[in-house]
Formats: structure tokens, sequence, C-alpha cells
């Protein structure tokens, strides 16, 4: 980051934490009891928690943002005055969340400062002042513009984060440069909210969860479980080429197995543990790689035997915090497109060449493997600690600069980024952008040398010598449940011909042609299409109206002109009215947009 864009960011957040005190200073003139705590700048924007003695609603924001304009004019500079804790503690004495934090400071031995704004003597206006230490706008009432902020909303917090502790009222506001800026955001912010996966997927009922299941194990719906199964069969299809095998392990497994990869110290608190009838201590995978490694492991390998490329779509389970759980984003059971290689070194490249070819065709078929809309984060050692890495330096290095090579010979744009990479090995992770512009990190390639070693890994070479085998771990869609939040959010439900659920809605003007429907219903079947037929329970308006709503790709309306002719009258969900089609001609048209992608 240059040092400009950095001065530039500071003084947003100045601003920000700035507004946080006009915030304060606002509710203090409209709410003289209310008590104030603590009130931060944050990405967006700024919030501040109070003690309210009456509960205050999102109703009153609109006078609280009108009070801090009143006195945004006056607030000219930020004094500072040191004082001691004493004279803090006078101050303060009615508010005991202020006296805790007095007591922290002076623990810390740090400066106690107040800052005032808007206190003029001359006028006999005291102004406002609060507990702080430091990082404001230097004169307010010039920097900030009176419509760059703007209250958001009201939640509940905890004083300090803790559940014990009081609940308080937060108050969140956002806060750009300009008007212009704010106006933006706050569109970007509506353009979420209809795409928000978790009401999407109600609507078009993909999944959903049970308060008796419990949060964060999502159930797959007809729909969802359809959508699910496209993607998994697309990625399989496409690796198929390529030599991978599917395999497929249990659930549960002792613990023996994470003791010996490692895992069972980094997963700790997050591993679900399982007890078995005799005392022996089982754990529901958390991942599934040691599994794999022990399939490699069932028997001696030749050179001859390798690459050994094994794959397999099955769930992982982590004891995520429940805070930390939301929609699909972020669940308990999580389902993985996991995959490894078990290669000789000299092959490495071949291999990742290959996953780099599966991952352009799929995201691809959802048009996102464009110039501008991904790139790849190629993550290697921090120079300054090589202690920190495990396996042969020589082999980092060749690998390191292989990532590299291939990034630049496949012209993707990269980044490197020095001190990302595991201590295991070297990877690279494609990274996307959706519609709205948010970037997600999905595929990913990484090599290991570490895990062959623990569980001993080997293959006998052309010279007869033991060697040990790298492995690549390989994700393509990664999380299902991840993935397919960030491009429900993506497409806004309406996804491309080839991953839509329903893919055609046929609809009869009159129960008349009912039997019509069906017939084109069965000949769009035999094709392969997934098709639906609306009948007369509803007006056609009506029917209509709910296929758009479900963004089935095409309607086929069908009445007398169609029948007599064989055609249907279709509407696509991209372009409108397309007239009436011959039903022949519409399936080959249709077939060959679905080619087109693969
Ligand atoms: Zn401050
Ligand atoms: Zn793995």
């Amino acid at each position: 980051m240059s040092e400009q864009q950095n001065n530039a960011r500071d003084s947003l957040q100045d601003k920000r934490h700035t507004l946080a005190h006009l915030l304060a200073a606002a509710v203090a003139k409209l709410y003289p009891d209310a008590k104030p705590t603590i009130g931060p700048a944050i990405d967006n924007g700024f919030y501040y928690d109070f003690a309210f003695s009456e509960p205050i609603t999102e109703a009153d924001l609109k006078k609280i943002e009108k009070q801090m304009r009143k006195i945004l004019p006056a607030w000219n500079e930020m004094v500072s005055e040191k004082v001691t804790p004493d004279q803090a503690r006078e101050i303060y004495k009615e508010n005991k969340y202020k006296l805790e934090l007095i007591d922290e400071i002076q623990q810390s031995k740090n400066d106690i400062t107040l800052y005032t704004a808007g206190k003029d003597e001359s006028r006999d206006v005291e102004g406002y002042t609060d507990l702080c230490k430091g990082g404001h706008s230097e004169n307010p009432s010039k920097d900030i513009p009176t419509k760059s902020f703007t209250l958001s909303s009201l939640a509940g917090a905890y004083w300090r984060g803790d559940e014990k502790n009081d609940q308080l009222t937060r108050i969140y506001g956002l806060s750009f440069h300009t008007k212009e800026e704010l106006d933006e955001y706050k569109k970007h912010l509506e353009e979420a909210k209809k795409r928000d996966h978790r009401k999407i997927g109600k609507e078009l009922d993909l999944f959903t969860f049970s308060d008796l299941v419990g949060s964060g194990l999502p159930l797959w719906t007809p729909k969802g479980t359809l959508l699910r199964e496209l993607i998994v069969d697309k990625i399989q299809n496409l690796q198929a080429a390529y030599g991978y095998e599917r395999v497929v392990i249990p659930h549960i497994t002792k613990k023996d197995l994470y003791e010996k990869s490692g895992h069972w110290e980094k997963f700790g608190d997050e591993l679900f543990k399982v007890k078995g009838q005799s005392d022996q201590e089982f754990v529901l995978k958390p991942m599934n790689c040691p599994h794999h490694a022990q399939i490699y492991a069932s028997k001696p390998r030749s050179y001859r035997d390798l690459p050994q490329r094994y794959m397999e779509v099955t769930m992982q389970y982590r004891d995520e915090q429940a805070g930390e759980l939301l929609g699909l984003s972020r669940v308990r059971s999580i389902s993985i497109d996991d995959g490894h290689v078990f290669a000789q070194e000299k092959d490495i490249e071949h291999e990742i060449l290959n996953i780099i070819d599966v991952i352009k065709k799929f995201y691809g078929s959802l048009g996102l493997f464009e110039k501008g809309k991904y790139w790849v984060s190629i993550s290697v050692r921090d120079p300054q600690k090589p202690a920190d890495y495990l396996g042969d330096t020589q082999m980092w290095k060749r690998a390191e600069s292989m990532l590299i090579d291939i990034c630049k010979e496949q012209d993707m744009k990269h980044k490197i980024m020095p001190g990302e990479a595991a201590f295991y090995g070297p990877k690279i992770d494609f990274m996307f952008k959706d519609a709205l512009d948010r970037e997600w990190q999905l595929a990913t390639i990484q090599l290991d040398f570490v895990q062959p070693e623990r569980f001993n890994l080997e293959y006998t070479d052309i010279d007869g010598e033991k060697k040990r085998p790298v492995m690549i771990h390989r994700a393509i869609a990664g999380s299902l449940e991840r993935f397919l939040s960030v491009i429900i959010e993506h497409f806004a439900g309406a996804f491309p011909l080839w991953l839509s659920p329903v893919q055609m809605t046929i609809i009869p003007v009159t129960s008349d042609f009912d039997e019509y429907g069906t017939e084109v219903r069965r000949k769009l079947q035999r094709e392969g299409f997934r098709v639906e037929i609306s009948n007369e329970s509803e007006t056609l308006g009506k029917r209509i109206k709910l296929a758009q709503a479900a963004k089935t790709p095409y309607m086929l309306i069908v009445g007398e002109k169609e029948s007599k002719t064989g055609s249907v009258a279709v509407r696509s969900r991209e372009d409108g009215d397309q007239g009436e089609i011959i039903l022949d001609d519409f399936i080959e048209q249709t077939k060959s947009i679905i080619m087109d992608i693969k």
C-alpha cells in the first residue's frame, strides 16, 4: 500500500473515530442520564455502546443523527488534556464502565487523556469531553461533510462482549469521505441484502435449518441437493479425464490418526469427540487428508503406480462457536470436494497444470474465470524465518519458483505472499470476484512435504531405492456450503442453464392443453432437461409470475397454436419473449448453449 493510500485510510479512520465522539455528544444532549461506554471506528463507519435508562428504538436514530449535525459546526478542534487517575475517577464517578476503563489504563501505566470538542468559553458552552487515547480529525467541522455519515442501526451488545455482563445498546453509524461514497455504499448494502443467500435459499427452497438438528447443520431439500449434485458431477466429470479415482472413507476415526498427522493439537476445541463402547476415543473427522494417506499406505507402491490420485466429496465436521455460524457461509458440517495426489517430485508440475485446467473449466462454466474477475495468491516462505518450515530446503525452493513460473506461463494475474505458506509446503489459492465486487478464496492447490514423512509413505523408484512421494492437496469448489453461499449471491439465484435445478417450466394456457404440455415435457426430459409443468390451478398470469420468481431460465407457454404446429412459445429469463419456436429447434438451441460451456 502506498503512503498516500495509507494516509487516506488513516484520515477516514480518524473521521470515523471522531464521529463516535459526536454520537456520544448527541446522546448526552438528548438523554442526559445515558452512560457512554466505548465507541470505536470500524470498517464502514463507527459505533458507540451506551447504557440507556429507558430503551430507545430505531425511530430515535433520526433524532440523534439530527442532533449530531447540529453540534458538528461548533467542533473546530479536539483538545486533549492529561489527567491523573483520581481526576478521571472524579469526572466519571457516576459511570462504572468508564471507571473500569480508568482502572485498566492506570494498571497498564499509560497516560489518561480526555478529549474535548465544541467548547466555547466566550459563549459559556462546555462542549463534550470523552476519555480517549487520540486519533481524531484535526478540524471536524471542516473535515467531515455533514451528509457523509448516517446512523444505520441499533443492536444489543454486552459490556466487553461478555454475556455475563450488562447488556448495552449499540448504535451503528456509516461514514465515508463524501456523501457520494456513502450513497454508493448504501446501494451496495441494499443489493447485498437482496442477494443474501439465506433469503434466496428460502425463496428457491434450497436448504433449511432445524432447531432440533442444531445450528450450523444445514438440511438440503430436493432442489438444493440437485444443485449440489450438479456441481459435484461437473467437477467429477472434468477430473475423470485426468485419472482421478473416487474413494470413500468413514466419518469417525480413532484419535490416534490425528495424533500421528499432527492435527490433534491444531484443531483442539474444534473437534467433535465420540465415545465408543470401549474406552477408545473417536472423533468426527475434521479433514480427509490423513485417511487418503492411509489408502496410499495400504500396499507397496512402485514408481510405475505413481501418481495416485484420489478424490471424494464428503462431509467433515468442525465445532465452530455458535456465534460464528452464519447461514451456509459458516457451518459445522462441511461438504468438501477433496482430492489428493501422491506423486514423484518430477511429476508435480504436470499434476498442478491438470488441476489448474479443471479449475479453469469449472469456473469458466460459471463465467468467473475471466481476466479481472480472478487472481492467484502464491503463498511462499517468510525468507526471514527459514526454520519455521519443515521439509527439504532445495525442494521448497524448486516448488516455489515452479508455482510462480506456472502462473506466469498461464498468464494468470498473481501475487506472491511471503510468509503465507503453511509449515508443510507452498500453495496457490484462487481468488474470485463476485457480482458485488467482493473477493472470495475458493479453489486451492497445496503442496505437502510433511504428511508423507509423518505417515512414512514410500514408493520404490526405478533404481530400487525407497523414496517419499509429495502429497498435493487440492479443492476445486472447496466447501460446497460456502461455495454455494457465494454463487447463490453472485447469481442472485438466477443460475446458469446447466446449473439450474429446474431449467424449464411448461405453462399450458388452459387445462385443454395439459396433454400437449405433458407430451412436450416427456420429450424434453428424454433429451436430459430438468422440466416442470405448471397446470391450471392458478391463473395464467399468476403461474407466469411464479416461474419468474423461481428464476427458471425458460418458460414454455403452450396453447392452441403451439399444439397444432408442434412448437412452444418461449420466454427466456435473460432475453424475454422469443416467440413461437418449433420444439425440435428449441431443443437444439438450448443443447448448444449447454455444450458451449462444457
Ligand atoms: Zn477519541
Ligand atoms: Zn488435504
